[in-house]
């Protein structure tokens, strides 16, 4: 059951895949926006239990869909836009940080997404009031145990992958982290976000 801390390192994982950057370190900005991303399906838990105090009430629903994920995606990339400290991300970066969530919850749980909402909903059903939820996510971490591990021989096959290849052929094109995160090769000049 991936929790926030198995949806963090799954993000961390795909960007380590698909950077363009030479260091293959993280700062703690760009850990902010992945770990945002990487979770942002699960405000479904927040509304639940501000709005009627029960966590599962709209679990799994609309914000676990392929739908969500694009308009996610489309939102983090133009949010710089509004002239705040916000980072400047592509938008298959967000895409695949946010649709990452909705595939490890689909693949690994037994309990379905709404992958093609609004062709169709799959709440989650039950009840999980504040108190569930805490203890879920702090005392139950332990079980994306599994999941840190494999995100952490991905990471680490992809370093190796990368000082095994000419720097021309990291990352995927039109990818990466936020041109004010990155930090570029002096070799060559910044390149510009699409
Ligand atoms: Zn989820």
């Amino acid at each position: 059951m991936p929790l926030p801390l198995g949806h963090v390192a799954i993000g961390v994982a795909i960007h380590s895949c698909v950077r363009k950057t030479e260091s293959g370190a993280v700062s703690w900005q760009e850990l902010l926006f992945i770990a945002v991303l990487a979770t942002l399906p699960d405000i479904d838990v927040i509304i639940g239990l501000l709005s009627v105090g029960n966590g599962a009430a709209f679990h799994r629903g609309p914000t676990h869909s392929l739908l969500f994920a694009i308009a996610a995606a489309l939102l983090a990339s133009r949010a710089w836009k509004l002239g705040i400290a916000i980072p400047k991300v592509s938008f298959l970066w967000s895409f695949l940080l946010v649709i990452s969530h909705v595939a490890a919850d689909a693949v690994l749980t037994d309990s379905p997404v709404s992958f093609f909402w609004p062709l169709e909903v799959n709440w989650s059903g039950g009840h999980s009031g504040w108190t569930d939820v805490i203890a879920s996510v702090s005392l139950g971490a332990y079980r994306d145990a599994g999941i840190v591990l494999g995100s952490g021989l991905l990471i680490a096959s992809s370093e190796l992958l990368r000082h095994r290849m000419p720097p021309t052929q990291w990352g995927m094109p039109e990818m990466g982290a936020p041109n004010s995160l990155q930090k570029t090769r002096t070799s060559e000049p910044a390149q510009e976000e699409p």
